[in-house]
Order: C-alpha cells, then sequence, then structure tokens
C-alpha cells in the first residue's frame, strides 16, 4: 500500500506556521485529557442500539398460542422450504415483486448471498453452468466504498474483485458497462441501491435502468445481486424514491439477471428477524434445489409473529418511523460535529445521509489510517481503513466509515468530539509537513 504525497510546506508563512503550530499543539491538549478519561467508546458496526430493539419487545407473545398459518398448516411443524405464504407476500412487497419470487429463508440476507454465489460458482446461477466451469477467473465489479462484508465474501470464494467508482446517483456505469463489454469472466454486480453502505447513496432511476439492461451487455449468467438492506431506513419525511429494477429487467427481458436481497435485520431483531431472497424461477428453483438438501425449512414461528406484528409494508412504515426518531438525533449529532469542527478546515467531505446506517468520511489522501489509530488511542474504535474496498485496500487512504447507530447519544457524542478532534489534527499535521 502506498503512502500518499504530503503536501509540501513552502507556501505556508511565517504567520501561517505558527498558527498551524498552535492549533495542533491545542488539538493534541484536547487529546492527551481525553486519554486521561479510559474511554471504550465504539463506531465500528452499523448496529441498531438497545432504544431501537426496545421498540419490538411485544413481538415476543404476539402468537399467543396460535401457531395457525394462513392456509391453516401449522407453523410449529415442518412446512414449505420457501416460507409461509404470508410472510413471502411481506417480503415481496418489500422487494417490489411477485410472492411466487419470493424465498423467505432464515434470519440472515448475508447468509442468502453468501449460498447464492457459493452455489453459482460450483452449480451455477441457473442451476446448469457453473461459474467455475464457464470463466477462467470468476470477477465482481464492486462499487466502491461499499459493504465490507460483500466483499469478503467474494475474496474468501475466490471472486477476482474490480472496483467501481461510485457517483452521488449510483455506481459509475460506463465503468460498469466498459468492463461487462470487455470482459467475458464478469459474473457479478454488488449494488445496495437505497442508502448505499456506507455513502448512503440512492441509486437514480437512470443508473437502475441501466444496471437492469445489463443481461443484454453481459454473460448469460451474469448476475446483479441486488441487496435492498435499507429498502424502508429513512430518516426523512420525504425519502427518495428507488425505481423498481425487477420491472425494469422484465421489460428489458433481462429479468433472470436479478436477484434482490432483503431482510428485516434492521427492522425487527438484528440476528433474530427474517431474511429473504427475490429472483425468476430460473434462478429460484436452482437455489431451492440446493437448499432443500441443506435444510427442512425456516423457522416459520418467527415468521408467523413477523407477519402478524407488522401485517403489511404500512405496518413496517410506520415502525420505521419510530426507527428514525431514535436515529436522527445521532445522524444530527454526528453531521454536527462533523461541520462545527472541520467545516472551514479542509480537513475533509462527508455524507449527508437521508436514510441508512452510516456517513461516509473522506479525509485528505493518505490520513485514514492516521486517523483511525490515533482515534483507536484516544478510545473510540472505528472501522478498519479500506475495509469498504475490496482486499481492504483503499487507494487514497482517505475513506472513513462512521456508524453512528449503536452508540448511545452522550457516548457518540463523545466519540465525535474525539473524532474530529483526531481528523483536524492529522490534517494540521499534514499541512505542517508531517509524514505519520
Ligand atoms: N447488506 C448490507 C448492505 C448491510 O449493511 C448489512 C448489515 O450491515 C447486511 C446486508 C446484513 O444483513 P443480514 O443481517 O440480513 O445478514
Amino acid at each position: 500500500m502506498t503512502e500518499a504525497s504530503t503536501p509540501s510546506t513552502p507556501a505556508n508563512t511565517q504567520a501561517q506556521s505558527d498558527a498551524l503550530r498552535a492549533r495542533a499543539d491545542a488539538l493534541e491538549t484536547a487529546l492527551a485529557r481525553f486519554r486521561e478519561e479510559d474511554l471504550a467508546l465504539d463506531l465500528t458496526r452499523g448496529k441498531p442500539s438497545a432504544a431501537q430493539l426496545d421498540l419490538l419487545n411485544t413481538l415476543d407473545g404476539v402468537l399467543a398460542g396460535n401457531f395457525l398459518c394462513e392456509n391453516g398448516s401449522d407453523a410449529r411443524n415442518y412446512g414449505p422450504l420457501d416460507g409461509i405464504p404470508e410472510m413471502k407476500r411481506l417480503c415481496a412487497s418489500y422487494l417490489g415483486i411477485d410472492p411466487s419470487e419470493v424465498l423467505a429463508d432464515g434470519n440472515s440476507s448475508l447468509q442468502l448471498m453468501y449460498q447464492f454465489v457459493l452455489w453459482a460458482l460450483r452449480f451455477g446461477p441457473d442451476g446448469q453452468h457453473p461459474w467455475a466451469d464457464e470463466c477462467r477467473q470468476a470477477k465482481f465489479l464492486c462499487p466502491v466504498p461499499g459493504y465490507d462484508r460483500h466483499f469478503a465474501l467474494c475474496e474468501e470464494l475466490g471472486i477476482e474483485m474490480i472496483p467501481v467508482p461510485m457517483t452521488n446517483s449510483g455506481p459509475d456505469m460506463d465503468v460498469v458497462e466498459r468492463h461487462i463489454e470487455e470482459d467475458p469472466d464478469i459474473r457479478g454486480l454488488w449494488c445496495v441501491p437505497k442508502y448505499s453502505n456506507p455513502t448512503g447513496v440512492t441509486y437514480s432511476d437512470a443508473v437502475v435502468s441501466r444496471i437492469a439492461a445489463l443481461g443484454k451487455r453481459a454473460a448469460p449468467t451474469f448476475r446483479v445481486l441486488w441487496d435492498n438492506a435499507y429498502a424502508v431506513h429513512d430518516l426523512t419525511d420525504a425519502p427518495p424514491s428507488l425505481a423498481n429494477v425487477m420491472d425494469l429487467a422484465k421489460a428489458a427481458g433481462t429479468a433472470d439477471t436479478i436477484i434482490c436481497f432483503g431482510s428485516t435485520s434492521k427492522i425487527s431483531l438484528a440476528g433474530a428477524g427474517i431474511a429473504f431472497m427475490g429472483a425468476t424461477a430460473v434462478n429460484l428453483d436452482a437455489y431451492r434445489d440446493r437448499l432443500s438438501l441443506m435444510t427442512l425449512g425456516p423457522d416459520k414461528v418467527n415468521q408467523l409473529r413477523h407477519v402478524r406484528y407488522f401485517k403489511d409494508m404500512d405496518g413496517i412504515r410506520a415502525h420505521m418511523r419510530k426507527h428514525a426518531d431514535i436515529l436522527r438525533p445521532k445522524f444530527v449529532c454526528t453531521l454536527e460535529h462533523l461541520d462545527r469542527a472541520l467545516g472551514n478546515r479542509a480537513a475533509g467531505t462527508w455524507s449527508v445521509p437521508e436514510g441508512g446506517y452510516f456517513v461516509s468520511f473522506n479525509g485528505l489522501p493518505g490520513t485514514a489510517r492516521r486517523i483511525i489509530a490515533l482515534a483507536a488511542e484516544t478510545g473510540v474504535a472505528l472501522t478498519p481503513a479500506g475495509a469498504a474496498f475490496p482486499y481492504g485496500y483503499d487507494p487514497d487512504d482517505a475513506h472513513i466509515r462512521l456508524a453512528p447507530t449503536f452508540a448511545t447519544l452522550p457516548e457518540l457524542d463523545k466519540a465525535m468530539q474525539i473524532f474530529v478532534t483526531c481528523a483536524e489534527l492529522v490534517a494540521v499535521r499534514r499541512q505542517l509537513g508531517a509524514n505519520d
């Protein structure tokens, strides 16, 4: 990994240098004081807070002994591999597709993605054309910065990752289309289309249309992994809308390329919710064939209590407004600290998300690792530098993902005081020509 070049100092006048040195001293003193507090704060993972989870305490007991599903089957017994019909209907509404194209299985969408990619390599996404046989080296296009676990999954399964820049409206589609046309080994494109992890970007209609049509340019077993993890995770009352990728792909004749994923992990209970995927019969049948050897079906009791609790998408949206009321002050706190401390100091830029779980910070090139190390020394854990990039490598060493949801507001307030102090100190030291 290369270090970005350090800005030279000759342009600094003596007075400017003195002012910068004084500022660095003040920031160092502030950090020394924080260190005396022996803090252990954590802004690493995008987890819901206890207050959000408390919103769902009445989920426990909602069944009140009534385990009968709408089709008369008993949720306590073995049943359909795909999930119970009422849950599939709810998942279908979430994904904006037909219930016949949905499979509700397990508690983790990441697990569904892992299995999908593993089985596509070994058996083919259609159950007939394994990527491992078709490609010299299967490759995925990875919008960056992106979700670290998508990238870890690819690395583990030996899929080569090609970074694609994210723009304010989604992945740079000129780059995506060029790669697909030039490289016959490309088999996947990762997408987090709403409030993308970590940039908060919602893909524009034009980008979604181009993604939906990629199947016309790509190999027949190319797939878009449409991880719509944050579809209803709005922070405002006027959220951006996301075009329906499956409808667009159906219109373009490319529906088999679209594999949608979602879960209630950040709606109901993280790790104890419902995960689901949506795809055409070609993909779903192949997936189901493998799944049928692996399990006798999902936890239908949990599915039933979720549907009884939320009922429909209106129920989910009403619940998510309560999440937003808890999360909004945390995002406001995070952004206020950034604005106040760094707004006029050219020490970085950051996203102002309308939803999702993250704030994406870009420091000066070559400073992210140093800021993160300094924060760690001062008692604030941040996601490792480069985590949002394939192979953990941020070529600019500039990006830092901030996850403000889990901490309490006082903890977040303190963590952000420390973060902005570290970010400014590293920027000031750079301006002074320091190389650390
Ligand atoms: N997809 C994205 C984009 C996420 O950010 C996360 C969690 O942070 C997940 C998937 C994980 O979802 P699940 O808990 O359903 O596996």
